[in-house]
């Protein structure tokens, strides 16, 4: 076991230290532009086991390879026509491709299938550790596997902290929820697995074909389309503890009525009584989905921190691209465990 993970600062002593880490098969958490990962060599599948077992992931969970350059992509999985068009109008971005595996993957990254999750990511420290580390690296979420995801170091150090040794502090995640996962393993069938920043009608769009969305949690519409096996099971939940029930939009008046309840709003409930309330809590002030995205998983921690019974979510309205990713992890976080 690790001694209690460290914070480091992104000086460039710390890089090349941290890079150094990873060049020798060790684990570092990093920050990117969509949340923490943590990242390991991935054509070094003793360092990839590490990141199963500091997570608690089961083997059958695939994990998601982040490279630097188009090539260094192509090196891990077979980009076809339509993942190269995809890479020119999102890469580097919030978008993770399935795509046929090569053989350099260790089957543990993929969980033993043909296929591998590949990302370009654009935040520059996640780019910078890349380049020094000099190979492409395997990164889930840096959380316990389950639970919420985490948008800053000290999200990562609370539940990772005596599971691994390093984190490096890029502040808070700009965007703050996972990449969109499109599984294009079959160019004429894309399927959504996972909705995240890039929205499906921007994937279809670029692509000039329709985007068939996954049934939630399940990979079976992608194996019925494609007729290849399915590829790795979405993770059911990223929940917190406190039991959460997800509804429709809640009245405002709804919270002086059960004040052992968490409620929280999308938008900051308009009048100060309704605001001001203890039990109130609102993922943006000005209706921004942007900045929703930003403090969802922290305002989640929030709530499962404290002494509440129950926590009451209200699904996220609006129709822009990450209107469908929000409600789906509060749909994930209301899901029950077992
Ligand atoms: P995380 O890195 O924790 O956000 O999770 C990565 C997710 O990417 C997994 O839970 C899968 O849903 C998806 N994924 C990774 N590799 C594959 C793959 N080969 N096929 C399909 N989905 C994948
Ligand atoms: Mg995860």
């Amino acid at each position: 076991m690790p001694s209690p993970a460290r914070i480091h600062r992104p000086t460039p002593r710390n890089l090349a230290r941290l890079a150094g880490v990873l060049q020798r098969g060790g684990l570092v958490a990093l920050p990117t532009e969509t949340v923490y990962g943590l990242a390991a060599d991935a054509l070094d599948a003793a360092a990839c086991g590490k990141i199963f077992r500091a997570k608690g992931r089961p083997a059958t969970d695939p994990l998601i390879v982040h490279v630097l350059t188009l090539a260094q992509a192509d090196e891990v999985g077979e980009l076809n026509p339509a993942a190269r068009k995809l890479a020119a109008a999102f890469w580097p971005g919030p978008l993770t491709l399935v795509l046929p595996k090569r053989e350099i993957v260790p089957a543990m990254v993929t969980a033993g299938l043909g296929s591998v999750a590949v990302r370009m990511p654009k935040h520059p420290l996640f780019r910078k550790m890349l380049r020094l580390a000099g190979r492409p690296l395997a990164a889930p979420s840096a959380n316990p596997f389950g639970y919420i995801s985490p948008t800053t170091a000290a999200h990562v150090k609370a539940g990772l902290g005596r599971r691994i040794g390093h984190i490096l502090d890029g502040g808070p995640c700009r965007i703050g929820v996972e990449s969109t996962v499109l599984d294009l393993r079959v160019p004429e069938h894309p399927v959504l697995l996972r909705p995240g920043a890039v929205s499906r009608a921007a994937l279809a769009a670029a692509l000039g074909r329709p985007v068939r969305l996954a049934p939630a949690g399940t990979t079976g519409e992608a194996e019925r389309t494609t007729g290849l096996p399915g590829p790795g099971m979405l993770a059911r939940h990223y929940s917190p503890r406190t039991p959460l029930t997800l509804t429709e939009k809640i009245a405002a008046g709804r919270a002086a009525a059960a004040p052992e309840e968490a409620f929280l709003f999308f938008r900051r409930p308009k009048t100060r009584a309704a605001a001001e309330a203890k039990n109130v809590f609102w993922l943006t002030a000005t209706g921004s989905l942007e900045e929703a995205a930003r403090n969802l998983f922290d305002r989640l921690r929030h709530l499962d921190g404290g002494a509440w019974h129950a926590i009451r979510a209200e699904r996220v309205p609006g129709r822009g691209a990450l209107a469908p990713a929000l409600n789906d992890r509060l749909a994930r976080a209301a899901a029950r465990k077992g």
